[in-house]
């Protein structure tokens, strides 16, 4: 027998707490730990340019036979224009390779065993905060995981010379993990010019850039939202993108992301992504259709995408104006602290600023779910229960 000797794993810090959320059972209780879109009626629903899409997929779908290793080609080519645009050098100098994967947590993954197993690099340099599985993840394939600096807690605000100072001790080789935009959790990103000074800095100590994205969308727009990326990609000669459609299509469950690598010409990038294959093929032989299918249906058909990004924008929009409502609610319950900096942040969470013993007694009194670190999922957020969690945290 060998299973008694396995020790019990921690609860996942943010699933961990849904379990805990759905075993509640308080009426009134409020989810904004894990980071999910719900409208204004509290519902997570599926797009129309998604059934839609589906819809079409049903009609004309005539095989359930295996894809290849690297997933759906129209998929990967249509993820290549969403993150680099049309016109970019790295795709006209077809320098650029794709492979479909389960997520952003598969394409994370999946990125970080090719590296690991392909080449002397074995570090990577994460922010500090920054999503809670990247650790996981990255460990698991066997990386060394080093954190810089990111976010000043006291004015709720971007460190960057200390970013700067802790990327300058990394070694050439060393992968550094960026949010491509709304940075998880802080709500914080990078402006143009700091990109730019990050792209140098990666360029000088031969750095290569992971990007981490996974909200497209949810900042200020599909295009507005890829110009980091564009940027990087305009000055490194190597980097990799793992990108996510779990958010910006609604399309959590079904699993669908996609590990991009560009190369310095496409003979490196050929062959590096044989190796990217190898590690799939090892890993889950080859990814499911069905999410893949869908996207590659929206972004090819000029009338499902239209309606796509009308329905992006207003998920997009609805989170800014729960933003702003926040902030004007807990002003209203008579909370004295300034929470204004949560209207400049983007995307889905927002770091309020609470501390562990306030995050667990919203939740043991109040019912309200939050991450231990004080992110907030927005998202979760309606005119309805806003009040509630407005008095809740006053209360703490
Ligand atoms: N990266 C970040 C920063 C995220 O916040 C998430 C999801 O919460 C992911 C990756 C993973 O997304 P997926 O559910 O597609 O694996």
């Amino acid at each position: 027998m060998i299973f008694n000797q396995v020790e019990l794993a921690p609860a996942d810090p943010i699933l961990g707490l849904t379990d805990a959320f759905k075993a509640d059972p308080r009426s009134d209780k409020v989810n904004l730990g894990v980071g999910i879109y719900k409208d204004e009626s509290g519902q997570t629903p599926i797009l129309k340019s998604v059934k839609l899409a589906e819809q079409k997929l049903l009609d004309n779908e005539t095989s359930k036979s295996y894809l290849g290793i690297d997933g759906v080609q129209a998929y990967n080519s249509a993820v290549q224009t969403l993150l680099f645009g049309e016109q970019h050098q790295v795709l006209q100098q077809q320098r650029t390779v794709t492979a479909q994967a389960p997520g952003g947590t598969g394409s994370l993954r999946v990125a970080a065993e090719f590296v690991a197993r392909n080449t002397d690099s074995n570090t990577i340099w994460v922010s500090n905060p920054t999503w809670a599985n990247h650790n996981n993840i990255f460990q698991s394939a066997q990386l060394q995981v080093k954190q810089y600096r990111y976010y000043d807690a006291p004015t709720h605000s971007m460190d960057f010379d200390a970013m700067l100072a802790d990327l300058a001790t990394a070694k050439a080789g060393d992968l550094v993990l960026l949010h491509g935009c709304c940075h998880n959790p802080t709500g914080i990103d990078l402006n143009q010019s700091q990109w730019q000074t990050i792209a140098e800095l990666c360029l000088q100590k031969e750095l290569v850039p992971l990007f981490d994205f996974a909200y497209q969308g949810f900042g200020d727009g599909v295009e507005e939202d890829a110009q980091g990326l564009r940027l990087v990609a305009d000055i490194v000669p190597e980097l990799i993108v793992a990108n996510s459609f779990s958010k910006n299509f609604g399309l959590y469950n079904e699993r669908i992301g996609a590990v991009t690598l560009v190369a310095k010409d496409q003979d490196t990038a050929k062959t590096a992504f044989s190796q990217v294959k190898s590690t799939i093929r090892g890993n889950y032989s080859n990814p499911p259709a069905h999410g893949a299918l869908i996207v590659a249906t929206i972004l090819g058909d000029n009338e499902l995408r239209a309606m796509w990004e009308a329905e992006l924008q207003q998920m997009r929009e609805r989170i800014a104006q729960m933003r702003v409502l926040f902030v004007d609610t807990l002003k209203s319950v008579g909370v004295s602290q300034d929470f204004s900096f949560i209207s400049t942040q983007n995307g889905m969470f927002s770091f309020s600023g609470l501390n562990k013993a306030q995050v667990e007694r919203l939740r043991e009194e109040f019912g309200i779910y939050i991450v231990g670190s004080g992110r907030i999922s927005v998202a979760g957020m309606t005119r309805d229960n806003m009040p509630a969690i407005c008095h809740a945290i006053a209360q703490v």
